[in-house]
């Protein structure tokens, strides 16, 4: 008899799970509360939240065997193109040989990996909320649409039902749970770019694009329509510039034409889309152990990073890639010893990427339009250049590479502390091309980072 695995939650990260578990031969169903949304008309939803894929998840896919399926629902981005206050663009790539991260929305990737899961043989359940879990004996009541309720005894359950999990909840009456969950000041709202008027992409195609403006920003990601997803990052109270001093379109208008001129232009739907789109709030959550008694959290279940680091979703793919290895290496016998294991290496990866998450708010609002953070990003690409296995910057190792995150984020902090010394020199901005390259590396070496 084959083993049955039930999941809770459709997202991306549930819908990846469910094939590697049907691809080792498991018997899968998912429960989620939602309708069946491939099957709604979304022409009128209006909205395509995007979001950005890189290596490890593109790892993932390809482990999972559905990499070229993706790919052509996919746009990349060569680099961070900023826009200053006054027009002005420039341009930084993200790593060399025109590494890039991916754009993809949302809906057409959540809807390929479940078409790719149902079609691998996995049950889904649609509009089964999870309205209660007994921890001890793996029982869920579900509520149906009708209003009626349901309850499955698992044998195995995963709760991959997001940053407000259900089993989550479950977990924190059992004894000695740790969780923490964190809102941070800022919240954010989607807006878009259509089109240009002929047709085209209305800017650089291949940019992830940034207005940085201090306590507040607003990045552009393209889409394979040629339109681009906005979201506008702003903190909800406390500053000038914040949710709670924008009343009416006016103020929206005001807002836009002062600190985003340029986009300003080029948004004929902003103040439709400002008043119909919610302003969504971000949050981190870090909680341990994430199993207990044959039940398992993963993904944002277990771990939900604000978005910053644009990892979140790739995290959550690489925890599949990591649990599908661990029940290759140990079977199936006893899922205690796979979930065991399965937390005790990947927790300390998933709180270097949370920090980092956290810390990145700052580069991306603030710094990358700082002239000084410019010499030093080109100080770094130089050593990257001249010693590209010794010294590999920080956003290249989460991002190009599946290097422990709590590796990167060791070796990330060594870094910034040699960076910080080089970056005392007051000619630095004169100076930068004629610095003892060798010797930064060789400070790095001293601290261990190589
Ligand atoms: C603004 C923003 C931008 C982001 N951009 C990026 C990015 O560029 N790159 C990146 O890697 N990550 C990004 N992320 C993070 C990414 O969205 C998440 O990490 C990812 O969606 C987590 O997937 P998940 O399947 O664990 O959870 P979710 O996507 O939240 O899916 C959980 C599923 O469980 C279902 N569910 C919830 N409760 C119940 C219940 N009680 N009963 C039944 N079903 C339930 C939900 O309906 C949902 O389908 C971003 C996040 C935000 C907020």
């Amino acid at each position: 008899m084959k083993e049955k695995i039930d999941l809770l939650g459709a997202g991306l990260i549930g819908s990846l799970l469910a094939i590697y578990l049907r691809k080792r031969g498991l018997d899968v169903s998912i429960y989620e509360k939602r309708k069946d949304w491939r099957k709604m008309d979304s022409s009128g939803e209006g909205r395509s939240i995007n979001m950005a894929l890189s290596f490890r998840g593109w790892k993932a896919l390809e482990k999972a065997g559905i990499r070229e399926k993706v790919l052509p629902y996919t746009q990349p981005m060569y680099g961070r193109r900023i826009h200053d206050e006054h027009g002005n663009t420039f341009f930084q790539p993200y790593g060399k040989d025109n590494q890039a991260i991916y754009s993809i929305s949302r809906n057409s990737f959540n809807k390929l990996l479940l078409d790719e899961a149902e079609a691998q043989g996995a049950r889904l359940h649609f509009e089964h909320k999870v309205e209660h879990v007994q921890v001890g004996n793996r029982e869920v009541r579900f509520s149906l649409p009708d209003g009626s309720a349901k309850t499955v005894r698992s044998e195995v359950l995963i709760g991959s039902d997001g940053a407000y999990s259900s089993l989550r909840n479950a977990f924190q009456s059992q004894l000695r749970f740790n969780f923490k969950q964190q809102y941070i000041s800022h919240g954010y709202k989607e807006l878009s770019i259509p089109p240009a008027p002929n047709g085209d992409f209305a800017m650089d195609p291949n940019a992830l694009h940034i207005w940085p403006r201090g306590k507040f920003m607003l990045i552009a990601l393209p889409n394979l329509d040629k339109s681009f997803t906005c979201t506008l990052f702003l903190p909800f109270e406390g500053y000038k510039v914040s949710f709670e001093n924008i009343h009416d379109d006016q103020d929206v208008d005001q807002v836009f034409k002062t600190h985003f001129n340029d986009a300003h232009a080029l948004m004929p739907n902003l103040l439709k889309d400002f008043r119909r789109n919610p302003t969504a709030a971000l949050i981190n959550t870090e909680c341990y152990p994430w199993t207990e008694n044959n039940a398992l959290l993963i993904g944002d279940a277990a771990h939900a990073m604000v978005p910053f680091y644009g990892q979140g979703m790739n995290c959550g793919f690489e925890d599949c890639y990591i649990l599908d290895g661990l029940v290759e290496k140990y079977g199936t016998f006893s899922w205690d010893l796979v979930f065991e294991k399965f937390q005790k290496g990947r927790k300390p990866d998933t709180d270097a990427i949370c920090q980092l998450a956290m810390d990145n708010f700052v580069e991306m609002s603030d710094n990358v339009a700082d002239p000084k953070f410019l010499i030093r990003k080109k100080i770094e690409a130089r050593l990257h250049e001249l010693f590209p296995k010794e010294w590999v910057p920080l956003y290249s190792m989460v991002t190009f590479s599946d290097m422990k995150y709590s590796e990167a984020y060791a070796i990330g902090k060594i870094q910034e502390k040699v960076m910080d010394q080089v970056m005392r020199d007051p000619l630095i901005t004169q100076n930068w091309d004629r610095l003892d390259y060798e010797d930064i590396l060789h400070q790095v070496e001293v601290a261990g980072a190589v």
